[in-house]
């Protein structure tokens, strides 16, 4: 199949990401022929969006800001992938190798943050893509977009595993001067292994936690999210409590949990992952993951178990967390499959 020089043959414009869809569909990845790679040998295309701003359905939120589509941090468990299916791109190899650039992002969220209609709802930074991977320190999209939304003194919350966010501090702490601005580090776990399987792309546990201290000491409302827990990988008492412990060292204002859940393209891609390094957890995770979610006691064992942790080490859940209490556990116990 030839190349698809149609869609880049208009100037400097970028295209859509459905022009994108179209053209991976019609020649796969290979046919993003303006798609730049770069020292991590990721393959960048710069798409142009229509909007910024993302409305969402049954979230503790409702607007979405996301940069940048994929994730070279290419967490095995990762809900985004099966975004990528969208786009006629697959949830594995490229959904952290192929990733797109909103290059107006800026300019079309300033545009939406100054509509009459809009009235400075809360917003979620980061919950499809990782806003500060590595590319970050090249384009600057997040670091445009906290400007335009200080300028516009509007409420955000963001998610990452980006010790990088720690750049963006002096817009962070002025936003947090006058409004919501709070940072949710994702730190499931500071087991070694656990972290190399599951996160191969991601900064070190212990440099995502220094720079929780750094973001707290300047002013920023900053916790930490162990999303997800990952049964059998993460999910022993042992390795609970160590993770509590250095997230309380570290001096977070709360800490959240979630067990993994697996659906579309995700679950595809995390039994694969497991087929092939750990074909011995296949049967497990088959009985697990029936369903979307691990079975209800499956989870509460988990939570309760780290609700007592976090008492014992003086942490704070995640305010949401307190909507679905669940029955505290007298003492840490193993929970069921002996994970
Ligand atoms: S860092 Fe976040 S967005 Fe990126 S792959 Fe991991 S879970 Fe997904």
């Amino acid at each position: 199949m030839s190349s698809f020089p149609l869609l880049f043959d208009l100037g400097t414009a970028k295209p859509t990401t459905r022009d994108v869809a179209n053209t991976v569909k019609a020649g796969g990845s290979h046919a993003l022929t303006e798609a730049e790679r770069r020292a991590d040998q990721a393959r960048y295309q710069e798409v142009t969006c229509r909007s910024a701003l993302n409305r969402v359905k049954g979230m503790p939120f409702e607007w979405t800001l996301n940069p940048y589509r994929g994730c070279t941090h290419g967490c095995h468990y990762c809900y985004a992938r099966r975004y990528h299916v969208q786009f006629e791109l697959n949830a594995d190899d490229e959904f952290a190798s192929v990733i797109l650039v909103k290059k107006n992002f800026v300019e079309v969220l300033t545009r939406e943050l100054a509509r009459p209609s809009w009235h400075g709802e809360y917003i979620a930074v980061g919950t499809a893509t990782d806003c500060y991977q590595p590319i970050e320190g090249h384009y600057k999209l997040t670091r445009r977009s906290i400007e335009a939304l200080l300028r516009a003194r509007n409420p955000m919350g963001l998610v990452t595993k980006g010790p990088m966010v720690v750049r963006d501090r002096d817009l962070l702490a002025a936003l947090a001067q006058i409004t919501t601005c709070t940072v949710y580090m994702s730190v499931p776990t500071v087991d070694e292994d656990a972290w190399r399987t599951l996160e191969p792309g991601t900064a070190h546990p212990l440099q995502r936690l220094r720079a929780v201290r750094e973001l707290v000491d300047a002013g920023i409302n900053t916790g930490v999210l162990m999303n997800p827990i990952v049964p059998g990988f993460s999910s022993s008492r042992d390795k609970l409590e160590r993770t509590i412990k250095a997230i309380a060292d570290h001096g977070a204002r709360f800490c959240g949990c979630n067990v993994m859940f697996l659906e579309d393209g995700t679950r595809t891609h995390f039994m694969t992952f497991l087929a092939r390094e750990f074909p011995s957890l296949v049967p497990r995770y088959e009985k697990l993951y029936q369903r979307k979610y691990a079975p209800d006691d499956y989870r509460k064992q988990i939570k309760g178990m780290i609700r007592v942790l976090q008492e014992r080490y003086g942490l704070q859940p995640r305010e949401s967390d307190h909507d679905q209490p669940i029955a505290a556990t007298p003492e840490p116990v193993q929970v069921g499959f002996a994970w």
